[in-house]
Formats: C-alpha cells, sequence, structure tokens
C-alpha cells in the first residue's frame, strides 16, 4: 500500500473516511456538543448529522460515527473509542495542515531547521521526540522557540535535552551545500531531505516506542514538500502534520529549535577558528565585510567551504576586493 501517494496530491489534508462505534453516552455527548452544526440529512438509519469545517459527521443508529471530508481522521481522532481498538490511535493515514486538538499535550516527534538565511555556517536539522511524559519538565525547563531566547542560554539548554530527548541533529557542511546548489537543487529541496532524514534517524531510535504524530515546521506546502522527497527511497509519512511556527505548537519543536541552533553556533565557532576571525550571524553588510577579510586573508577557496556560495554576500564582498 503507498500511503504517501494518496495525500501527497491533496495538499497534505487527509480526505480518508473514518467510522468510529461509540456508546450511546458519547454519542448524546456528540449530539449536545455539537447541536447548532446540525444539518438535514434523511437518510435511513441516520440519528444525527452535523458539519465543523470541512467535515461531515453522520451518527448512525447502528451508533456507527462517520466522518467524512477534508481532515475528517484528525477530527475523528479525538473521540476514538475504547470499543474500537483501530480507531484508538491517530489514523496511520493522517497528514496535513489540520492540526487535532489537544496537539500541545500529545506526544511528538518535532522537527525544525536554522541556518538557511546565514551566508556563513550550515543548513541544520533537528527532529526531536517529546513523550506526554516528558511535556511538563521540558517546558518547565524552559524549552521555547529558538528565536526567542539567547544564544548563551540555548548553548546551556541543549546538553540537558539532548542527554534527555530522543534526536537527531543532521548538518550539512557548506561544500556539500555549495555542490548541491551548482547541480540546480533548491534550499527547500535540500531542507526536505534534511528533515526527512532526522525524522528516520529519531524513528529508528525510539525503536517501536509509540508517538501520535510528527510535526514539521513548516517552510513549503505539504504537497511541495512530499514532491521534494520524490526520489528519496525513504519518505516519513505517516501522522505528519505541518505547521508554521511549530516551535509554539508543541515543545519538540521548540526544543530541535534549540538543538538545530546550537548546532549552527558549534559550527560557527568551528569555521571562526579556521578563519581567525569572528564569523557574523546573518547575511548583512557586516557579513560582506568580514568575508572580504577572509578572502583577503585565507583567499577564495578558504571563504567558499564556509558560506552559502551562491548568496549576493560573495558578489559584494568580492567588490571590496579593490
Ligand atoms: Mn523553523
Amino acid at each position: 500500500m503507498n500511503v504517501y501517494v494518496c495525500y501527497r496530491e491533496k495538499d497534505g489534508i487527509s480526505l480518508s473516511n473514518t467510522t468510529l462505534v461509540m456508546t450511546e453516552r458519547e454519542i448524546e455527548q456528540l449530539i449536545e456538543r455539537y447541536q447548532s452544526n446540525k444539518i438535514e440529512r434523511n437518510a435511513p438509519g441516520v440519528r444525527f448529522c452535523f458539519k465543523v469545517g470541512t467535515v461531515t459527521v453522520t451518527i448512525y443508529n447502528s451508533k456507527k460515527v462517520l466522518f467524512q471530508g477534508g481532515g475528517a481522521a484528525e477530527f475523528a481522532q479525538q473521540f476514538g473509542s475504547p470499543n474500537a481498538p483501530s480507531t484508538k490511535r491517530p489514523s496511520k493515514k493522517t497528514t496535513g495542515t489540520h492540526l487535532p486538538d489537544h496537539l500541545a499535550k500529545l506526544s511528538v516527534i518535532g522537527s525544525d531547521e536554522t541556518g538557511t538565511g546565514d551566508y556563513f555556517g550550515p543548513i541544520t536539522v533537528t527532529a526531536c521526540f517529546v513523550p506526554a511524559s516528558e511535556i511538563g519538565w521540558v517546558t518547565e525547563y524552559g524549552v521555547k522557540d529558538s528565536k526567542m531566547l539567547t544564544d548563551d542560554l540555548m548553548r546551556q539548554m541543549a546538553p540537558a535535552l539532548k542527554e534527555s530527548l530522543i534526536h537527531s541533529t543532521l548538518v550539512l557542511p557548506n561544500p556539500k551545500y555549495n555542490e548541491l546548489q551548482a547541480s540546480g537543487m533548491s534550499q527547500g529541496k535540500m531542507k526536505g531531505m534534511m528533515h526527512n532524514q532526522a525524522l528516520l534517524h529519531v524513528l529508528r531510535k525510539m525503536d517501536g516506542a509509540s508517538y501520535d504524530y510528527i510535526l514539521i515546521d513548516q517552510f513549503a506546502e505539504a504537497s511541495t514538500y512530499y514532491r521534494y522527497l520524490s526520489d528519496v527511497p525513504t519518505v516519513v509519512n505517516e501522522r505528519v502534520l505541518f505547521a508554521t511556527k511549530a516551535e509554539q505548537i508543541h515543545v519538540s519543536v521548540a526544543a530541535a529549535s534549540i538543538l538545530a541552533r546550537v548546532a549552527f553556533l558549534e559550527e560557527i565557532d568551528r569555521l571562526s577558528e579556521i578563519a581567525g576571525v569572528t564569523i557574523p550571524k546573518g547575511a548583512s553588510s557586516k557579513v560582506d565585510q568580514v568575508a572580504a577579510h577572509i578572502w583577503k586573508q585565507r583567499g577564495e577557496d578558504v571563504l567558499r567551504s564556509m558560506t552559502k556560495w551562491h548568496f549576493a554576500n560573495t558578489l559584494k564582498a568580492k567588490k571590496k576586493l579593490t
């Protein structure tokens, strides 16, 4: 069964139907809760029907409840009944940008990248698993979006996170980045491949431990993301969700953002050592100055080996040489 193909073309939103069997009490609660969303459906055996967003829910006299439409599987997940074990866990086909309720409290593998806009240094990607039972201390520890924390604080936090949480950090060295870029590969595709690989590593390290969802900090439409991976042999595509600002949605993505950032900073430290000068982050005019300095002192090849060479900074630095 090729699950991947069936949702890749739907912008990542599952269009599958989900059927649950519910108890009388659960059904009564459902009807009460969604009374104002009621729609008329005079089909045989139908007790109640309602619509929430793109999801249509039909409750049958048989106590079967049918969820249909975009995001149906995600929506149905919150009503999983103990009487229907197959629906207790989120559907394996679930993917997309419709986020399930209470996502922040579930066991999630989060994934985030950094370094994409920096002239110096690599792209780094981290995937990090935070099971529901660990969310409390990780949050109390101060884990949040890396953009809201200082570099120093993140460096201090990283060791405990690395020790306690299953994670994988990938670094794309600048020479490799430049080679791929020169061959015509987009930065988006590089990122996509790195996210997928980091997730594969984490899943392998988890060794079958259960999780509810994978949440990727969204840098492309889900359909684009899977297109980037069309020639990758193993694609992680079960229960994958995409969201922008995902660092603020689940602490696993925030932890991933910190670990990715610290890996980037460590690489900047290493390159600074090689260059004999403190390398600045970003792509500002300060970056042009330092680039020109390295070019003069160490030559073009050394500069190239530590930068994203196709950035406009290269030309700007070159102009400073004369
Ligand atoms: Mn991000």
